[in-house]
């Protein structure tokens, strides 16, 4: 069955908000919910870090509930929320710091933090890694879920984007342990598409306001990497479409390529082929012609040598993390989050790393507050350790 998308140019609009509403209205014929049926609507941005590159602009949260008013949804029916996976910071923190938080109180709409509300144990069916976990109650609860991604590329997933998003329904410090279900970047991509499965099979209406307005690109995504502008919103109910389609546009070899899109694609997990999408608002062509090449660091000949010599150059090209002394604050942050422990840390001491048990997750990278922590390949010495 095809599935709709509409991919809007923010040039042709007065404003980002003004694009995102045309997107949804685009769209709107396609949604098998009923929005006046809707009474508890949930909002996922993407909220990693307290800075504005890192998480969703508050022009999507705007846009989204511009077109919600317009739709007669009552505000009381809406609710907003993420969880970052750091100890020490919550969504609301974040929110505040990038303008998200200002919206949400002066539109009258709760602002929910996913870690203090109650975990819900559930057990994913069909799961390959992932078959049981906590999601925020408050995910569980809603009947309509709006999720609202930005397209970044990612040190273990390749890329986040629409799929990846969801990672944050599991409250906090939860989602770093289970890193230790998938040591390696084609297992991770399983323990994602396992999640993502939960979502499909349990939120059957969803929308979908994806952030390819000005997008993150290279090494040190998804924090801190560079930004490029593309000046696009995609909007659709499928989110292995949307994913495919910002690929697409961002001339990208193919989904296969990132190792979750690939699991959930051959999971049949949503639609993954550009000839069973519809494209509506401006042309695939035309959207590729306005965008340049979306800057993706390789993992292909790690995977080829991987399969060629049975793990020695997985272990040279593995990525670590590497502490920037200057930028330490000796805060222990990355220690408290380590799901490996691989992270030796005393109080006013720089952080210390066991190379033998990390599993490269870089869960530390994205959640040091200093961007204290680089990746950077194992190389030569990585023959030396077991994993
Ligand atoms: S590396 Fe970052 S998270 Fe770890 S102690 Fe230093 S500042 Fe804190
Ligand atoms: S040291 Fe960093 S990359 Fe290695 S397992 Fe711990 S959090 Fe993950």
């Amino acid at each position: 069955m095809a599935t709709k998308i509409a991919i809007v140019d923010v040039n042709e609009h007065n404003s980002l908000q003004a694009a995102i509403v045309s997107g949804l209205k685009l769209v709107e014929d396609s949604f098998i919910f009923n929005l006046s049926e809707c009474k508890n609507i949930l909002l996922k941005p993407n909220l990693l870090r307290a800075t504005k590159d890192a998480c969703t602009q508050p022009e999507f949260v705007e846009g989204v509930l511009a077109y919600l008013k317009e739709r007669n949804v009552p505000r009381e029916n809406i609710n907003i929320g993420d969880s970052p996976g750091q100890i020490k910071t919550f969504a609301s923190k974040i929110a505040e710091k990038v303008g998200i938080y200002d919206i949400v109180e002066r539109e009258g709409i709760k602002f929910i933090d996913f870690e203090r509300e109650i975990p819900i144990n559930v057990q994913i069916e069909g799961a390959l890694r992932f078959k049981e976990c906590y999601i925020s109650k408050p995910v569980v609860d809603c009947d309509l879920l709006i999720n609202l991604p930005r397209l970044k590329t990612h040190g273990e997933a390749t890329i986040t984007g629409a799929i990846k998003n969801y990672w944050g329904i599991i409250p906090g410090g939860l989602k770093a342990k289970t890193h230790l279900l998938g040591k390696t970047a084609d297992q991770f991509g399983e323990v994602l598409a396992d999640n993502y499965s939960w979502v499909v099979k349990n939120k059957p209406h969803r929308l979908i306001v994806y952030d390819l307005h000005t997008i993150m690109q290279g090494p040190m995504g998804p924090v801190s990497g560079r930004m490029k502008n593309w000046n696009l919103v995609l909007v659709g109910t499928d989110e292995l479409a949307l994913d495919t389609v910002a690929l697409e546009i961002g001339k990208f070899k193919g989904l296969e390529y990132v190792p979750h899109l690939k699991n959930a694609y051959e999971r049949g997990l949503g639609i993954g082929d550009l000839d069973e999408i519809k494209i509506v608002g401006i042309s695939l062509e035309e959207a590729k012609k306005l965008t340049p090449k979306f800057k993706v660091p390789g993992r292909r000949m790690t995977k080829l040598a991987t399969s060629i010599t049975g793990g020695i150059v997985y272990r040279v090209t593995k990525r670590i993390p590497k502490l920037i002394k200057n930028n330490c604050i000796q805060c222990g942050q990355c220690a408290e989050i380590c799901p490996a422990g691989a992270i030796m840390f005393e109080s006013k001491q720089y952080p210390s790393f066991n190379r033998d048990v990390c599993i490269s997750c870089l869960c530390c990278m994205e959640i040091c507050p200093q961007q204290a922590i680089r990746a950077k390949r194992r190389g030569f010495f990585g023959l030396f350790h077991k994993n």
